[in-house]
């Protein structure tokens, strides 16, 4: 086995709430208007990333994963388990939650639930974001969501570049317009839609999900102190751990100069958000996305950049 970095080909999808800044600030070559997710890392049959260069250039991740297990240290799972999206919202998204993972392969055909969390990139001056909501029995929840008391029944909460927010499942959330955000999720796109603003794409409302969507909030919601992790000071040159649960670890990394550490884990997902610089010589620069495979060894970056970096 080559202990190479799997550069990736992100995929790209066109959202009736996506904007333009994947093109002008991110320097992708997006498909065309409203391009609001820039999937960097995923196998998923709706978006499967393609290795780009060196030994395995061509194949898919979600193949590499069934072929190459020792690529990623052997974890025992039947998919690659995480997916890694930067998401540009111009518009607002619909109020949504996702199911656990019990819920999902019930309902779900066998799916993953979906647990995500998101490091924010870059918001207005007065960002926010849904999280939670102001339901305090089952029979107010249904009460506010059947009756369409919106104002009521959601929880908007200021955000700022460089605030971590933590969704588990259960949680009624919403990327609001004007927020660039990167996600680390679960390998899942089961989302339960509640409310949509009464929107119409392509001259129709899109479906909502409203009796899975009972079934599945948590009420009353969790306290905001669960959900808004504090990042707190990030030490330069070392991996800054944001969250760790039982879906995944995400750290951040800012690199000044030179850093070195060891690849203990599995496999290390990395996406670069700012900067450039050289990974044991590999190029990389903002916008790529790639992963570290297991037992790489030392990892040695020079440069000035800002990574976010996950494993299960
Ligand atoms: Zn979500």
């Amino acid at each position: 086995m080559k202990k190479e970095i799997l550069r990736l080909q992100p995929v790209f999808k066109q959202m009736i709430w996506g904007g333009e800044r994947l093109g002008s600030e991110w320097h992708y070559a997006v498909p065309g208007e409203h391009t609001g997710e820039c999937w960097g890392i995923c196998a998923h049959e709706h978006g499967d990333s393609i290795v780009t260069e060196g030994t395995y250039r061509g194949k898919a991740l979600s193949q590499l994963w069934k072929e190459e297990p020792e690529l990623f240290g052997n974890v025992d799972s039947d998919r690659f388990p995480l997916l890694i999206k930067i998401i540009d919202a111009k518009a607002d998204l619909s109020i949504q939650v996702h199911p656990n993972d019990a819920y999902a392969k019930v309902h779900e055909n066998g799916s993953l639930g979906k647990t995500e969390c998101w490091y924010i990139l870059d918001a207005p001056e007065d960002g926010s974001l849904v999280i939670g909501h102001n339901a305090q029995t089952k029979d107010e929840l249904e009460d506010m969501i059947k009756n369409g008391r919106w104002n009521d029944f959601i929880q908007e909460v200021p955000v700022k570049k460089g605030d971590f927010i933590q969704i588990e499942p259960g949680t009624v959330h919403a990327i609001k317009g004007g927020i660039l955000l990167l996600e680390t999720q679960q390998n899942s796109d089961i989302t339960y839609r509640v409310y949509d603003y009464d929107r119409l794409s392509n001259g129709k409302p899109r479906e909502l999900h409203v009796e899975k969507s009972l079934d599945v909030i948590t009420v009353p919601a969790r306290p905001l102190s669960d959900c808004i992790v504090s990042v707190g000071e990030i030490v330069k040159n070392q991996l800054h751990l944001l969250m760790d649960c039982n879906c995944y670890k995400v750290w951040k990394l800012e690199v000044d100069r030179i850093c070195q550490f060891n690849q203990i884990w599995p496999f290390l997902n990395m996406s670069i958000i700012s900067g450039e610089g050289k990974i044991n010589g590999f190029s990389v620069k903002k916008g790529d996305h790639f992963i570290i495979p297991y037992k790489f060894g030392d990892v040695v970056i020079e440069g000035t950049l800002e990574a976010i970096v996950s494993t299960v």
